[in-house]
């Protein structure tokens, strides 16, 4: 079940990212709905409808370095569930990644 991480909707959602530091990249993941990306838009970084979330999408955020978020907690907001493949690959995908 995926419902919105601030109010519960679950319509309307999107995979968010909230950067833990204003204008840095790495952020939080986390599905909003529309109410709560228009309440939240300046803190947002990226935003992707659920609905063309794919697990390659999902992982590509770790790739890029755009989220550092546990991939076991991403994994179950985004899909409603904990897929153990694609925790260890985004878990891998953190491990390379360059930090400066
Ligand atoms: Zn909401």
């Amino acid at each position: 079940m995926v419902n919105c991480s601030r109010c519960g909707n679950r319509e309307g959602l999107s995979l968010v990212t909230i950067p833990y530091q204003e204008a840095a990249g790495a952020g939080r993941i986390l599905v909003y709905c529309r109410t709560c990306q228009v309440d939240m838009a300046g803190q947002l970084g990226e935003t992707i409808p659920l609905g063309k979330v794919s697990p390659g999408v999902f992982l590509d955020l770790y790739r890029t370095g755009k989220t550092t978020s546990d991939p076991f907690t991403a994994c179950e907001l985004v899909f409603g569930s904990v897929k153990p493949d694609l925790v260890r690959e985004a878990q891998t995908l953190m491990n390379h990644i360059d930090r400066q």
